[in-house]
């Protein structure tokens, strides 16, 4: 994995942008972490998550759905509908249970639910779903393909073919 400093110039910025991936050092002054915006990432309410190889993306992107399905307060259906959807497919995803069709079904509902929802908590429900199919799709591939979970978090107990540890 390609680490990358935000603290020095654009051009690294360019870098981060290819790898998607980044190192801030110790040091690194809050408005290097603010240039974030320039790359089209948001901060929320100012929390930032720091994971390494053994944080599962596909599992990140359930627990982050998981939040928003809860937090969906079901005024609209996209939302209220489309994250209970999209929480069951990353769940049997990373359970073992998941095929083809469901890694289609979810881009479709990403789509559906970024373009449809009301308001901000539906239209950015999908985005970890989105960055992790776009950045890391060996890794929903392993466990749809091969039942196996590359960082070794997930049980893939519902296939039977892998119990991660
Ligand atoms: S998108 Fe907004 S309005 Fe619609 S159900 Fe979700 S939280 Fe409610």
């Amino acid at each position: 994995m390609a680490y990358q400093s935000l603290r020095d110039s654009d051009a690294q910025i360019e870098n981060f942008n290819r790898a998607n991936t980044v190192n801030l050092p110790r040091q690194t002054h809050l408005s290097a972490v603010l240039r974030l915006a320039q790359i089209g990432s948001i901060m929320g309410s100012g929390g930032l998550i720091v994971m390494d190889e053994t944080s599962c993306m596909v599992d990140v992107a359930r627990f982050f759905m998981e939040f928003c399905m809860d937090e969906s307060c079901g005024k609209c259906i996209p939302c209220r509908a489309g994250t209970v959807q999209m929480h069951d497919i990353l769940r049997r995803i990373t359970t073992g249970e998941a095929n083809e069709d469901d890694l289609e079904m979810l881009k479709t509902l990403s789509d559906l639910l970024r373009e449809t929802s009301l308001c901000g908590l539906g239209q950015t429900a999908p985005n970890p779903v989105i960055s992790t199919l776009k950045y890391f799709p060996q890794e929903y591939e392993a466990h749809i393909h091969e039942k196996r979970c590359p960082a070794g978090h997930c049980h893939m107990t519902a296939a039977g073919q892998e119990v991660a540890s």
